[in-house]
């Protein structure tokens, strides 16, 4: 096993912030984020952060100053460049507050690239606080490790999504009535891809038309058994990875 350096701990706190973020900087932090680690981390002079930015990857900071209510720090090292993130979108119908929630945070932990929330008729939520979503995104990618935040999309309508769906793109569409076993047609087809998954209520007759009649389209089934909007998406979002992500 490769020695594990013995600083910064692990245990050291993680947070995302604005970069980019370059060796020997120095970074000021107020407001939550010097309430977290302030209050909550009890973080003191000499104490290790780990900060990622989203797009330098992740380093040690030292903090060199802890006020009451900001605190500076000084970036000692870079630790890992931001990670490869597998190719696949999580188009998932916009769902109830804690179920979307759930969402976000198993997607961001599984590893996609973008969520894309998407309008259906049968919807019961109509509207993503995107500013409260970022923060569960963020603070996901923050628990897992993660190097690199997934872009969070704002809600688009269905029949604008698949308008300018992206013609190199290949949509897995997760449909309750029936398509191809799920892990063998993600195996089938390597590149850019996309799940498709539905609200509360499922796809209308008129949407499943229309998704199935995009060229990018793939119905593809998620077994026997009705799975609800979000358990569809986490167990889709799971089995591409191990089939043909980074697993
Ligand atoms: N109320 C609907 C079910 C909606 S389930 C009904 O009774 O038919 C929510 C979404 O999860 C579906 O639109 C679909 O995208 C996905 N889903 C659930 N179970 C699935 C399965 N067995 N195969 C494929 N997709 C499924």
């Amino acid at each position: 096993m490769p020695a594990t350096p013995a600083w910064p701990p692990r245990s050291a706190p993680r947070l995302f912030v604005p970069g980019p973020l370059t060796e020997g900087g120095v970074v000021t932090l107020d407001g939550p984020q010097a309430h977290y680690l302030l209050r909550v981390m009890r973080v003191a002079e000499g104490d290790a952060v780990i900060l990622c930015d989203d797009l330098t990857g992740e380093w040690a900071g030292k903090v060199t100053q802890a006020g009451k209510r900001d605190l500076t720090l000084d970036l000692v090292e870079r630790l890992r460049p931001r990670e490869q993130v597998p190719d696949l979108w999580l188009c998932a119908a916009l769902l109830k507050k804690d179920r979307f929630d759930l969402v976000l945070e198993k997607a961001t932990e599984l590893g996609v690239r973008r969520i894309q929330p998407v309008l259906m008729r049968r919807c019961v939520a109509d509207k993503l606080n995107l500013e409260r979503a970022r923060a569960v995104v963020t603070e996901a990618a923050e628990q897992c490790a993660r190097t690199a935040l997934p872009e969070l999309a704002e809600p688009v309508k269905l029949d604008a999504l698949l308008r300018d769906w992206p013609a190199e793109r290949t949509l897995f569409f997760a449909d309750e009535l029936g398509g191809g076993p799920a892990a063998a047609a993600f195996a089938a087809h390597l590149g850019p891809a996309a799940l498709l998954v539905g609200p509360e209520g499922g796809f209308d007759d008129a949407e499943r038309e229309a998704v199935r009649a995009a060229p990018q389209a793939r119905p593809i089934t998620l077994g026997p058994r009705i799975l609800r909007g979000e358990t569809a998406a986490i167990a889709a979002t799971a089995v591409w990875m191990g089939s043909i992500g980074d697993w």
